[in-house]
């Protein structure tokens, strides 16, 4: 049985960055989900196909090949065979794949692929709804958050260093919208598995949030 292992949580709150060195010190994979809908985003957009038009979107998503690869432990994601993990990370395709992410036969698409995924190899997978939906079995859950304003902080630091021009303010609206849109659409909101631990990471460092992680999967670890 492949260790699993759930990392939910709303924008922002560090997950891939913790996700991806948890993964590495356990020997794992990384599954970053959040990438996978950013791609269903970014070809939306580059069809110009209208964000709100659940019925285009849909069909879209049950058409287009969405894939995963490693390069020596970091994820690629592809979409009809072409690496976009370059491309997925501004605020618009953050806002897209938030608006598609809200469509059931889009999350469907997105859901059967990443159980299928983790089906075949220990992984540690983060996202929205991986305690709750997509692997309700997973070896671990856990819940991991910060406040709104340290997560804007972190954000804002990131979108800087990327020579991104959006001010602290713009990153805390668009992350209260997109945590909004997350927690209250219909089909699988974020919200915490009820066996989740929680780890509220607002006043701890990465090291230490990664080494709670650690100790968690260790725990676990058959
Ligand atoms: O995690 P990240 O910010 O990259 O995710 C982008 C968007 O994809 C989220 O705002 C959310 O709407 C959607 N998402 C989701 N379910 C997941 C992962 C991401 O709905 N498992």
């Amino acid at each position: 049985m492949p260790l699993t292992i759930a990392l939910d949580g709303p924008v922002g709150a560090g997950k891939s960055s913790v996700a991806e060195e948890t993964a590495r010190r356990l020997g794992i994979l990384h599954l970053d989900t959040g990438a996978m809908y950013r791609a269903m985003g970014l070809q939306t957009l580059r069809l110009g196909i209208d964000l709100t038009d659940e019925e285009a979107v849909s069909r879209m998503a049950e058409s287009l090949r969405v894939d995963v690869r490693y390069t020596q432990g970091a994820q690629q994601t592809l979409v009809e065979g072409e690496d976009v993990s370059g491309l997925i990370r501004t605020p618009e395709v953050s806002m897209a794949a938030s608006t598609v992410a809200r469509y059931a036969r889009v999350r469907q698409v997105m859901v059967d692929l990443q159980r299928r995924l983790a089906s075949e190899q220990s992984m540690l997978v983060d996202g929205r709804d991986i305690g709750t939906r997509v692997l309700p079995q997973a070896s671990l859950k856990v819940f991991l958050t910060a406040s709104a304003e340290e997560r804007a902080r972190r954000r804002f630091l990131e979108l800087q260093a990327k020579g991104l021009p959006d001010t602290y303010e713009q990153v805390l609206e668009e992350l209260k919208k997109r945590d909004d849109q997350d927690m209250h659409r219909a089909v699988d909101p974020l919200r915490p598995a009820e066996d989740a631990r929680m780890l509220d990471s607002t006043s701890l460092s990465f090291e230490e949030v990664v080494d709670t992680l650690v100790a968690w999967a260790r725990e676990v670890s058959p």
